[in-house]
């Protein structure tokens, strides 16, 4: 059973999400601060987190930092949640690398379905679990990136994308197609996380992050890099 951990202070609104969690299939751990929420989210290494932005003890981006940090944790995706629909505050909580975003008030439902789009797409699809491309291997059962054969900690999210576009090597993969692979849907909001998805990607890719080229206007390629 996959478990998700929920951080949030608003106790109703923590047992609203438990229970339509519970409902859908998964186990829910629930922690009611940041600083209980940073703590178990490193102990529990559950498979998804729900982190409220504004909490008590530790606030929500605090917690998203280290539990970014920290390489037991780093690898869980995140959904950040916010009282505030600002646009501002959903782009900082996106170009801090959270996997997706919803704005209080939000349904229920809403985020079991975002919650599943996120682990579903961390599951291996039946047939081949390893993958190669130039430098880069996917094992795709433990969802594990090696880059020229050393481990490279990706969120599930970023795993996804580069999978994607090395499996059609060489071809321009749209923008939109891409959203909605990752995501599920496209909007605005979510064009901006895909390039801020893009960038932390090259950035652990380190010197082989050129075999991900941008196409103006279009979208991205995977590719050898150009001499
Ligand atoms: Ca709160």
């Amino acid at each position: 059973m996959q478990r998700v951990l929920i951080v949030e202070d608003e106790v109703d609104i923590a047992d609203l999400v438990m229970f339509n969690l519970q409902r859908a299939g998964y186990e829910v751990l629930k922690a009611h601060d940041g600083i209980r929420g940073t703590e178990m989210a490193i102990a529990e290494r559950p498979d998804l987190i729900v982190l409220d932005l504004m909490l008590p003890g530790r606030d929500g981006y605090s917690v998203f930092r280290e539990v970014r940090r920290d390489a037991r944790s780093s690898h869980i995706p995140i959904i950040m949640l916010t009282a505030r629909a600002q646009t501002e505050d959903r782009i900082q909580g996106l170009e801090a690398g959270a996997d997706d975003y919803l704005s209080k008030p939000f349904s229920p439902k809403e985020l079991v379905l975002r919650v599943n789009a996120i682990l579903k797409r961390s599951e291996a699809p039946p047939g081949a679990v390893e993958f190669e491309y130039g430098p880069f291997r996917f094992d795709k059962n433990a969802v594990r990136f090696y880059l020229e054969k050393e481990p490279v900690d990706l969120t599930s999210t970023e795993f996804k994308l580069l999978l994607y576009l090395c499996e059609r090597a060489e071809k321009t993969q749209d923008r939109n197609d891409l959203l909605r692979t990752v995501w599920g849907y496209s909007d605005e909001v979510h064009s901006r996380t895909l390039d801020t998805h893009m960038k932390r990607l090259r950035q652990k890719l380190g010197s082989h992050g050129a075999w991900v080229e941008t196409v103006r206007g279009i979208g991205y390629r995977a590719a050898p890099p150009e001499a």
